[in-house]
């Protein structure tokens, strides 16, 4: 499976001479059927470079030199430093921020270890940057995690509402099967693309709409008013399978598309139209991304997504239902293995007692052991370094030094912390300049496990070739530093399979079930989706077929919310939106796919895209170098000016980081306020001014 994008595309990888020598898409996967973009065909250049991090570094002092050491002393010393911090500060002064990136088994043990060993709650993850609005959602709405829709879908959908996502450029195989259905029924099948910018997403679409920025709670209620007035909701549907019509109704009468116009800065017409050809469509899917969930309403925007679902019954069903699209390749494993601050694995809650308990047994540790406190979510945990709250960060696969937003204060949280551990492939990165330990990471495709892509399928990765130097498995890595630090029982495992077998046991009567998986079914059966709650169990393709929703009364929940504008509201000193996002050819923070020659030659620089009428306005033309200044800090990138997005709008990827050229970095300009519920940041709104430079800064 690809490491990339929760696409979730299955390779087949010719290995000569040890090295990964050919990648190609794999005919037999059903996510993508042999077909892949460029960044999966360009991974044999980004696996041995020069920047492998291949042993294991120590920092005795601050300011000094990191220092190659044995694994054994890189993991005495951590656990000396890590027992030492827990003594004087208590368990939840350490805090582990993990990444999408690891395999299943990765996260179980890092989970199980931060929990089990020290005793903390404050471990989270880069997947509080991408999908905890939808996580957020489904569960507020659904009653659990879980995106109820599959790939099978796309396939006999006639009407896809894709919003808040460029599907083209960011899931571009997914992309590629709604525009095959698009292209095979055109009349059949329509598009409706809600996004501020004209992106090759739009291209198929029948409807664009481009909204204000962070409007769309106001678009898609002024939708449902539309639909309640014209009699196209799915009366027996709501009053059979919902609660909640009464306050939620009470709330869209109050959105006619007049309303809705006025706040999204589109025509009534378009905005009826949309609600009809939704409303009318036999099988409608709505697909969402970032646009939807990096908001300080994401959550609500979610909700506001399926409540457009319920209240038309387009759930359950073939080619109908609401569809997250998963950024990492296992953002998804990561929630079924309790990766967020609040989980416990199989989608149990901490705050829960009897989900302790269960776990507590399964781990064979003394109750009560598990902290009941929900911990720190990933801004939260480099806001506590910062002000000394958390005194120590164990960071894996990932680079928050770039991908953060407000990126001062990431770094502050980095100089002042007592103890920063940093887990990766590569150095150096953004982040591991702040190490104090650094230790070799093996990846794709150096050791095995299992990943779960977007529409819940779980596909099993085998080992193909030998990590470079000391590099070693993750779970390896964390077993012995659980030994390490004097637990040993809990941490047996002799190969990934007994750590899957062991997660895979205490899914069993979860929503997200698949204690009828092994590495040897999966290896045997190929990719499944879950539930797979036997060892003969064919697995699931779409939820809720029955109509049961995992609520105390069985019922989903029509939940009502309203328009909020964005935190950062536009002025005379700052007039622009600046939305930041993802190009095609990128993956990330650049740590591999800037490395491969083809894909760098691609898209070598991050780009800032402005309206032709905003350039006119600030002086600039094509091509010019332009500063945009923010409330935190400025960018400098060239600019290309056109019609394709919304006046009043610009957009700035953020692959860059401060490594690349400090002024590279869009996350010097965006903010840290966020969602209250989902603890997700507002990473596609902050108010920006624009001025054009002579020549890039050095
Ligand atoms: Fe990999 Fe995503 Fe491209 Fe598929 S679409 S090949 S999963 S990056």
């Amino acid at each position: 499976m690809c490491p990339y994008c929760g696409v979730g595309c299955g390779l087949l990888v010719q290995v000569r001479d040890g090295r990964v020598a050919k990648v190609k898409g794999d005919p037999a996967h059903p996510a993508n059927f042999g077909d892949v973009c460029a960044k999966a065909v360009h991974l044999p250049p980004i696996l041995r470079t020069a920047d492998r991090l291949v042993h294991p570094q120590l920092r005795h002092r601050r300011g000094g030199a990191l220092e190659r050491v044995p694994w054994e002393l890189a993991l005495r010393f951590t656990a000396d430093r890590v027992r030492e911090i827990v003594m004087a500060h208590g368990p939840d002064a350490v805090a582990f921020y993990a990444s999408g990136q690891l395999l299943t088994e990765e996260y179980y043990v890092a989970a199980k270890l931060a929990r089990a060993v020290v005793g903390t709650n404050n471990f989270d993850t880069n997947s509080r940057l991408c999908m905890a609005s939808a996580a957020a959602g489904y569960w507020r709405s659904l009653g659990s995690d879980g995106p109820p829709a599959a790939y099978a879908d796309l396939d006999v959908a006639n009407c896809f509402l894709l919003i808040g996502t460029n599907t083209a450029d960011c899931h571009p195989i997914t992309f590629k099967r709604i525009r095959k259905r698009k292209l095979q029924s055109p009349d059949a099948v329509t598009v409706i693309v809600v996004d501020p910018r004209w992106t090759e997403t739009a291209d198929i679409a029948d409807l664009h709409m481009p909204l204000q920025p962070g409007s769309d709670i106001a678009l898609l209620n002024a939708m449902l008013h539309v639909l309640w007035r014209e009699g196209l909701l799915d009366a027996n549907f709501v009053a059979k399978h919902t609660s909640g019509w009464a306050q939620m109704r009470a709330v869209i009468e109050r959105y006619p598309p007049e309303r809705g116009a006025a706040l999204t800065g589109l025509s009534p017409e378009i905005i009826v139209t949309a609600a009809l050809r939704f409303g009318r469509a036999r099988a409608a899917m709505s697909l969402w991304s970032m646009g939807i969930n990096q908001s300080h309403v994401g959550t609500d925007k979610n909700a506001a997504i399926i409540n457009l679902h319920l209240a038309t019954g387009q759930i359950g069903r073939p080619g109908a239902g609401p569809f997250s699209l998963t950024g990492q390749p296992n953002a998804m494993g990561g929630r079924e293995t309790g990766g967020l601050a609040h989980l416990l694995p199989g989608y149990r809650l901490v705050a829960d007692a009897a989900a302790r308990a269960v776990v507590e047994r399964h781990w064979a540790i003394p109750a009560g052991r598990l902290p009941a406190t929900p911990g720190r979510s990933a801004l939260e945990i480099f806001e506590g370094l910062a002000s000394g709250a958390v005194r120590a960060v164990w960071i894996m696969c990932t680079n928050p030094a770039a991908s953060m937003p407000d990126l001062d204060l990431v770094e502050k949280a980095l100089r002042q912390a007592d103890l920063v551990v940093v887990q990766d492939a590569y150095h150096p990165t953004e982040t591991t300049r702040f190490a104090d330990v650094l230790l070799p990471a093996a990846q794709w495709p150096e050791k095995d496990g299992v990943m779960t892509n977007s529409e819940r399928r779980l596909t099993y990765l085998p080992k193909l070739v030998e990590p470079p130097g000391e590099a070693l498995p993750d779970t390896v890595i964390l077993t012995r530093f659980a030994h390490e630090m004097g637990v040993k029982e809990p941490f047996q495992f002799a190969s990934a399979a007994e750590v899957f077998d062991e997660l895979a046991a205490l899914t069993a009567g979860t929503v997200c079930d698949y204690s009828g998986l092994s590495h040897d079914r999966l290896r045997r059966d190929g990719p499944l989706q879950w539930p797979v709650p036997a060892p003969d169990h064919p697995g699931t393709e779409r939820l809720y077929q029955d109509r049961r929703f995992p609520t105390p009364d069985g019922r989903a929940r029509l939940v009502a919310v309203e328009h909020d504008e964005p935190l950062e509201p536009v002025d005379a000193s700052f007039p622009l939106t600046l939305t930041t996002g993802r190009v095609r050819d990128h993956w990330h923070t650049l740590t591999r796919t800037i490395k491969s020659p083809a894909l760098r030659s691609r898209t070598p620089e991050p780009i800032l895209e402005v309206n032709l009428r905003d350039a006119q306005r600030a002086g600039i033309q094509d091509g010019d170098f332009v500063e945009i200044t923010s409330r935190r800090g400025k960018a400098v990138a060239q600019c290309l000016v056109s019609a394709a997005i919304r006046e009043g709008t610009c957009f700035l990827p953020f692959h860059w980081g401060r490594q690349s050229g400090f002024y590279k970095s869009a996350n010097n300009l965006t903010l840290s306020g966020r969602d209250p519920i989902s603890q997700q940041p507002e990473l596609k709104a902050c108010a920006v001014r624009l001025r054009r430079v002579a020549e890039p800064p050095a």
